[in-house]
């Protein structure tokens, strides 16, 4: 008996997105982006759907031990870099590369001799302001790293696009050309090729400036679409989770009867009503509004009331024949995430991230 609430992974569209990075940047070296356990969707499932690529990308040290653990044995980037010796230890003793932001961590490597070395990616704060070094700092950091035995050479660079998702906004080319400028008097006076990297999805999608030796896919290669205004499926790429559920129940309510907590519902007339077992404990978004669309037997049916905790409530009105056991579906191939997102007010990242533990993932292969 499959537990109600499930979530379909379809992990060869992992190697359809993968292609689809490859032709929007064909020059560059890819470095999958699998944080977050995967998008939610399995820090090892996805490494291993990603086996070809040139690399990886996760936050934390102990998502990229945990990779290493499992047999991972290519380039491996952690983007928080380290914030204490003990986390440089790590990097170290599993060979991942640490990205560099903070006089703290160049502290740290300065006070180190031992003959191991770290990969490392320098990283410019072009405007995010978030992780990195200011460009008047960049330089004299990049010197100082050169005095620390610790660090293995050649060095990379990188940085991050705060605004790649708006086509219309200037930031981008500023940021952009802020990174090749500061890169470009380092590199005029290094006896190495230094190997750098720009572009998230948007950045790949959107901005050909932003294509240089590394690309850092994240959003795209789960088959969603980094921009509010179009779909995954518009710029060809096939989403590698569908969520699932069924109805549990159906009612028959009256005109001015309420539904859910706090009664937020107030029937307009005589209402069949059904009751899907999905909710925010699954990771349903608890803000989704009234009439966020819900597939029952595949076709599309309101949501109506709150989302509670373990279930939804929606109208059935276009689904009279309806009953218990019915298969719902909350989002996938044929009801977009990007979609769903929209009506809760939030970006489809948040979503697939938000999947709990009580659903249960099946790879469409064993289905
Ligand atoms: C998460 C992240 C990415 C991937 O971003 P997407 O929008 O998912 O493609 C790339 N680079 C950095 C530094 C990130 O934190």
């Amino acid at each position: 008996m499959t537990p109600a609430a499930y979530a379909v992974l379809n992990l060869e569209a992992a190697q359809h997105n993968l292609q689809r990075v490859r032709e929007y940047a064909p020059a560059s070296k890819i470095m999958a982006v699998i944080k977050a356990n995967g998008y939610g969707h399995g820090l090892l499932r996805i490494a291993d759907a990603l086996k070809t690529v040139d690399g990886f990308a996760v936050a934390r040290v102990d998502e990229g031990v945990r990779l290493r653990r499992a047999g991972i044995k290519g380039r491996i980037a952690v983007l928080e870099g380290f914030t204490c010796a003990e986390e440089l230890d790590e990097l170290l003793l599993y060979q991942l590369d640490a990205v560099v932001h903070s006089f703290q961590q160049v502290e740290i490597f300065e006070s180190r001799v031992e003959q191991k070395q770290i990969a490392i990616w320098l990283k410019l704060d072009t405007g995010m302001n978030r992780l990195g070094f200011k460009t008047h700092e960049f330089e004299a950091v990049y010197h100082r790293l050169k005095h620390c035995p610790i660090i293995r050479w050649p060095i990379n660079f990188m940085t991050h696009l705060a605004s790649a998702d708006d086509l219309q906004d200037p930031t981008t080319l500023k940021q952009i050309h802020l990174f090749n400028n500061t890169i470009a008097t380092i590199e005029s006076n290094s006896e190495f090729k230094l190997e750098c990297s720009i572009a998230n999805s948007a950045g790949i999608i959107a901005w050909k400036e932003a294509l240089t030796d590394w690309v850092r896919p994240g959003v795209m290669l789960y088959g969603i679409s980094p921009f509010p205004e179009s779909t995954g499926k518009e710029l060809g790429l096939k989403p590698l989770m569908s969520l699932h559920s069924r109805l549990i129940a159906i009612k028959d309510l009256e005109k001015g009867d309420k539904v859910g907590y706090s009664g937020s519902w107030i029937c307009k007339k005589k209402t069949t009503l059904g009751v899907i077992a999905i909710g925010y404990g699954d990771g349903y978004p608890r803000y989704a509004k009234v009439g966020t669309p819900v597939l029952v037997n595949g076709q599309r049916v309101p949501l109506i009331g709150r989302v509670s905790m373990d279930m939804i409530t929606v109208d059935l009105e276009t689904q009279p024949q309806a009953k218990p056991g019915d298969p719902v579906t909350l989002w996938g191939e044929a009801l977009s995430v990007e979609e769903i997102a929209q009506c809760a007010d939030t970006i489809p990242y948040t979503l697939v991230c938000g999947i709990t533990q009580r659903v249960q993932i099946v790879e469409k292969s064993e289905f």
